[in-house]
């Protein structure tokens, strides 16, 4: 042990720079409890299971999914592959989180029964197993079954939500039946050889969730052990054929800043933060590179609205407003940048996930319940009309293609929630990462401290924080985008604005308050990657030009007896084509108003504020524009060229232009090493 690389690794080796709060510490009010509760109680959340018989297949219980392939799934039929766990796991973490987070008693006692019957099932397992599979397929390794093994994915789905249900209820016995079947499952594994390129087993990185979060609640450092196997079998060698899993996330892979990503979005958003974590946890400055690269790398493909560039592959597309990106690696990435942000320390790398929940999330669903969802959305959205590509460019309760998006839309919003707040016990701080009302209850270096936000954001700059107890901390804001002079009143405490974070050091007596006034204001954003677009944002909200909407039923979902459910598959198409061809004048001015008709409990059905101001028809004319939050319209155009300058092809073009941003996929030669290709399909 006395070597100094070996006692440098255990130094840097530990815990999390700061903490996740325990699930349910943090309450959601105003606009997001609204929300939820009505995605729970009238949307797809609650209701799913009149769509399609997919999230009810119980396969954790009955244990008799095979590794048979998966691409099956019509609605009241599904092949027992690992296709069918993840929805059931996605589907069970979106409503408990609902469910507890909006005090839902009925829905709290389904989510009951259903990680009781898999804790009932499990006690008949000699070895605790948790998983969807009969015996004989159960820890399939890499040389038996190639890539449809989903083992590590499907555990991990489910693990989410139960391990969400025991921090929201302290049940003992969901954790210990967690901890028995992750012994199960790294007793089986660790060690071997697993992962695969692509499809299930490729998925199975997201077992990094499950391993970071009994970690965090145990301490226990097998769980750090088992991190570095993980991501050491995921990586596989350089120039191996075919390569083990998703080539852009293997540390070796990620030390070239100049490589592209190119393969699938969703399971490149799933393990996003594994390098990172597996840095974190292990302290080996093996994988300090690769995290160093990654949030460089994944900024050069995510989009103005938010969100990692994505018609299933990412094909080494720099992100701009034309193109699109998939509902599920948007919920993805918004748990993976909490992740991140916690491990690191490095809270504004959540501006990211900040940025997709606020707006690209927002503008990809229906309001105010959750009817349906655009499975690959776009910034500048001309219509949802063609059933091309399996329907994924349309407004609907379900895909043709596949039921991530639809099953895991609600899990959006609460995983914001999650990373409305973090501490840091340490230092006595707790930290404002994410605004919007809600009340945080919960213990800071060994206190208890109760505070409850008070505003619209984002649809005001002005947060109030009453204590609803005592407290003696620092108070850590998170500076949200485009801040102007920021303005705080809190008597009697010590106030420092540095270039990231407020800081207000003080002590309050219950129902003190500290104010917070950001300033922000209209601002005009020029998109990095294309040539002459433009967009116009208030804070964190990117605002759009509506383009009005024809809404017309495609087809009306039956339940499984037979009845209609009330839920569609919808063709939109603009009432105002027009406005796809207006441009932004540099000479005109645009102010922030209050919209009449605004709502602050629905905001993105009735948004209550507004940008106007005037900007150029295709002939010239000057128009009067109210431009809305990009959330707010299902049809819209946010980026503009500038008048004044020329637009390079009609504008269109611009789609194919960013995809051949980088034809030979770098963006400059690394010395004399060869481009990497991407593996074969
Ligand atoms: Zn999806």
């Amino acid at each position: 042990m006395s070597h100094p690389l070996l006692l440098a690794a255990l130094l840097l080796a530990g815990t999390p720079k700061l903490s996740m709060l325990p699930a349910g510490d943090v309450r959601p009010r105003g606009w997001i409890w609204k929300q939820m509760d009505t995605d729970l109680r009238e949307g797809l959340a609650g209701n799913y299971p009149k769509v399609s018989s997919i999230v009810d297949v119980e396969l954790f219980v009955r244990k008799n999914g095979t590794l048979a392939p998966p691409y099956e799934y019509p609605r009241g039929k599904v092949a027992r592959s690992w296709w069918v766990g993840e929805v059931e796991g996605n589907w069970l973490d979106s409503v408990v989180r609902l469910a507890f987070l909006t005090d839902n008693a009925e829905y709290k006692e389904r989510v009951r029964r259903a990680y009781e019957n898999v804790v009932k099932a499990q006690q008949n397992e000699p070895d605790s197993y948790i998983g969807i599979y009969v015996p004989k397929d159960r820890f399939a390794l890499r040389t038996q079954t190639e890539f449809n093994n989903g083992e590590l994915w499907t555990q991990s789905r489910l693990f989410q939500g139960m391990l969400a249900y025991y921090e929201y209820t302290k049940d003992a016995k969901i954790l210990e039946a967690v901890k028995k079947a992750v012994d199960c499952t790294l007793k089986n594994y660790v060690g071997k050889e697993v992962f695969y390129q692509g499809s299930g087993v490729g998925h199975g990185v997201a077992f990094t969730d499950t391993l970071e979060w009994l970690f965090r609640l145990t301490g226990d450092r097998k769980y750090a052990e088992a991190m570095r196997w993980l991501y050491e079998d995921f990586s596989g060698k350089e120039n191996e054929k075919p390569p083990k899993a998703t080539l852009e996330l293997s540390y070796d892979e990620l030390r070239y800043p100049d490589r592209l990503w190119w393969s699938h979005t969703p399971h490149v958003m799933e393990g996003l933060h594994t390098p990172v974590i597996t840095l974190a946890m292990t302290g080996d400055a093996k994988y300090k590179p690769a995290a160093d690269n990654l949030m460089m790398k994944y900024d050069r493909h995510d989009t103005p609205g938010g969100g990692v560039v994505g018609d299933e592959g990412i094909g080494k597309r720099l992100g701009t407003s034309m193109l699109p990106r998939e509902y599920c690696t948007m919920v993805s990435a918004i748990m993976a940048l909490n992740r991140i942000a916690v491990w690191t320390g490095d809270f504004d790398a959540t501006r990211r996930s900040e940025t997709i929940a606020l707006n690209a999330a927002q503008g990809a669903r229906f309001h105010p319940a959750l009817k349906a969802v655009r499975y690959l959305s776009h910034d500048n959205q001309k219509d949802a009309s063609t059933p091309a590509h399996a329907q994924r460019y349309l407004y609907s309760a379900w895909h043709g293609a596949a039921p991530c998006c639809s099953t895991t839309a609600a899990r959006m919003m609460p995983y914001y929630v999650e990373g409305m707040w973090f501490a840091d016990h340490q230092k006595n701080e707790l930290i404002a990462n994410y605004y919007g009302p809600n009340t945080v209850t919960t213990t800071v270096a060994g206190r208890e401290v109760s505070i409850t936000e008070e505003t619209d954001f984002p649809f005001s700059d002005k947060v109030k924080f009453v204590f609803g107890s005592d407290a003696k901390l620092t108070l850590i804001l998170r500076k949200p985008p485009r801040c102007g002079a920021v303005k705080v009143a809190a008597p009697g405490a010590k106030v420092d604005v540095a270039a990231d974070r407020i800081s207000i050091r003080g002590v309050w007596k219950k129902g003190g308050a500290v104010s917070v006034a950001f300033d922000f204001k209209p601002q005009l954003v020029s998109e990095p990657n294309l040539t002459n677009a433009y967009h116009y944002s208030w804070g964190p909200l990117l605002f759009s030009l509506p383009l009005g909407e024809k809404r017309k039923t495609l087809t009306e979902f039956e339940t499984l007896d037979g009845k209609p459910s009330g839920f569609f598959m919808w063709e939109i198409t603009p009432e105002h084509s027009e406005r796809w061809n207006y441009k932004f004048d540099p000479k005109e001015k645009f102010a922030k108003v209050d919209l009449p008709g605004g709502n602050r409990d629905t905001p993105w059905a009735n948004p209550p504020i507004g940008l106007r101001g005037r900007m150029r028809d295709a002939n010239g004319a000057l128009m009067d524009v109210t431009l809305t939050p990009l959330g707010a319209s299902v049809l819209r155009r946010t980026s503009f060229p500038d008048c004044t300058q020329p637009v390079v092809g009609p504008q269109e073009e611009w789609i194919i232009k960013a995809r051949k941003a980088n034809p030979d996929g770098t963006i400059q030669q690394s010395g004399a090493r060869k481009k990497m290709q991407p593996p074969a399909k």
